[in-house]
């Protein structure tokens, strides 16, 4: 398959993934990724008479990638969905 994207498997299936690909009027999506990972809080302060900011600081990278047919599957929607919350209780 020459539109296979080089090294990207998918997270569920281990399916070699295509890139996406546009045509003149439409486009096919080869697969859909998600940056993310765990993430904890961090505080940040730009002058020292400024309140600081905080904010979730990426601790670990993670690419989570998913395949058009494990898209369409209801747990991979359902973390889509709620990437990110899993650790924000
Ligand atoms: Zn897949």
């Amino acid at each position: 398959m020459a539109d296979v994207a080089p090294g990207l498997r998918c997270t569920r299936c281990g399916a070699s993934v295509a890139r996406t690909r546009h045509t003149r009027s439409a486009w096919v999506v080869g697969h859909y990724v998600l940056h993310g990972g765990p993430t904890e809080e961090a505080t940040v302060r730009r002058r020292d008479d400024e309140a600081a900011l905080t904010y979730r600081r990426l601790v670990e990278p993670v690419l989570v990638i998913a395949c058009p047919a494990c898209f369409r599957e209801p747990a991979v929607q359902r973390r889509w969905v709620t990437f990110g919350e899993e650790d924000a209780a």
